[in-house]
């Protein structure tokens, strides 16, 4: 079946009840038993609900995995991901990534006696150096956050496979629609659901998809455990976000491509930093795993002027200023105040996030439009 089709189809049965096309919202935290351990497969909401289940199979099926899990966020998700693992374990992860990410790994599981190696992957073959034999995870986003860098999934999983390690793609940006990581060797793939798959802005989720069996029921027991359930609504939001992801995003690529190409050709543009240019780093590899190159890009601008960045912040009036990514309408963010704050200013600046670095989240409004609103800010 066609991505187009299983994102509308996949999961989503009429319902048994009413015949009801929607999933409906099963809003209910308990299921009535017949006898004592006698049910329809539903006992209690943490451990299944079934608007949460639609989702999380729809999920495993447009990732091509066999295994969905939604939870409460993103970083929810990957909170679950982290505690398949055990103090002493290391887990190597690139270095430019989402930074809520960064603070969860430093602040939070750092106390647990967990090992973290940020390193650049732009060079898979990198990875190999740090590798020892607590190495349990190897954490891969790509493309990255804020700076669209690519990193080949491929050889990251040739070389996690080779040492029995596993691999973690954080696919928020490039959402199943344009990039697979499980059929290019991935064994977990992870979504802020919040982003392009729920599409609108009105939702907070997460997902995590797998193929394998025992990893499934590994998470599973953590998502029961730990309970970092999203609710029945944000499921149901979610699923209904999903059903149009295909067609959106082939319009953020639409208008991504015409705006990274109209800042490039800007006189006080410097750097614009979208993997669809021939000449961006690994533009080989983006073409050779993603069908399309995607709404979200950075740029600096020649004075690198943290007042000028500021301005063009303040004077765009389509896009918005705002933290987050993947909806229908643009956005506009300053990763070195906002998403990336968490990261100390000397980190954030080695891996290219200066002070006018400024983030697009394009979004599927009328290119002409967008363009003449980035024209009239930049001054
Ligand atoms: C937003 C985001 C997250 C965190 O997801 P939440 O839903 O906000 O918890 C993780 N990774 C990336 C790349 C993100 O953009």
């Amino acid at each position: 079946m066609k991505f187009g089709t299983k994102a509308i189809h996949a999961g989503v049965e009429p319902d048994s009840a009413t015949g009801a096309i929607m999933t409906p919202i099963y809003q209910t935290s308990t299921y009535v038993q017949e006898k004592p351990g006698v049910h329809k497969g539903y006992e209690y909401s943490r451990t299944q609900n079934p608007t949460r289940i639609a989702l999380e199979k729809n999920l495993a099926a447009i990732e091509n995995g066999n295994y969905g899990l939604c939870f409460g966020s993103g970083m929810a998700a990957s909170d679950c991901i982290i505690k398949l693992l055990s103090p002493g374990d290391e887990v190597i992860v690139t270095n430019d990534l989402y930074g809520g990410t960064y603070r969860m790994f430093t602040k939070v599981f750092a106390n647990y006696g967990i090992k973290f190696h940020f390193i650049s992957m732009e060079d898979v073959n990198n990875i190999k150096e740090y590798i020892n034999d607590k190495t349990k995870l190897i954490w891969v986003e790509t493309p990255t956050n804020p700076l669209l860098n690519i990193i080949d999934i491929k050889g990251a999983a040739r070389i996690a496979k080779d040492h029995n390690i596993l691999l973690c793609v954080d696919n928020t940006f490039a959402t199943p629609y344009l990039q697979n990581p499980l059929d290019l060797g991935a064994d977990l793939v992870m979504h802020s659901a919040t982003k392009f798959l729920g599409g609108h802005s009105d939702v907070v989720l997460g997902a995590v998809i797998v193929k394998d069996k025992d990893l499934a029921d590994r998470l599973y027991f953590i998502q029961n455990t730990c309970g970092g359930v999203c609710g029945p609504q944000d499921s149901f939001l979610v699923l209904r976000g999903i059903k149009t992801l295909h067609v959106r995003v082939k319009q953020h690529c639409e208008n991504g491509k015409a705006i990274a190409t109209f800042l490039r050709g800007h006189e006080k543009v410097g750097k614009v930093y979208w993997p669809g240019f021939e000449d961006h780093p690994n533009h080989d590899i983006a073409k050779s795993q993603m069908s399309g190159f995607g709404g979200m890009m950075s740029f600096t601008l020649k004075s690198d002027s943290w007042d000028e960045a500021n301005a063009v912040l303040s004077n765009t009036k389509l896009f918005s200023l705002a933290e987050s990514l993947g909806g229908v309408e643009s956005l506009i963010g300053h990763p070195a105040s906002m998403t990336h704050a968490a990261i100390p200013k000397e980190e954030r600046e080695k891996t290219g996030i200066v002070d006018s670095l400024i983030r697009l989240s394009v979004g599927i409004e009328d290119a002409n439009d967008l363009i003449e609103d980035l024209k009239q800010a930049l001054g």
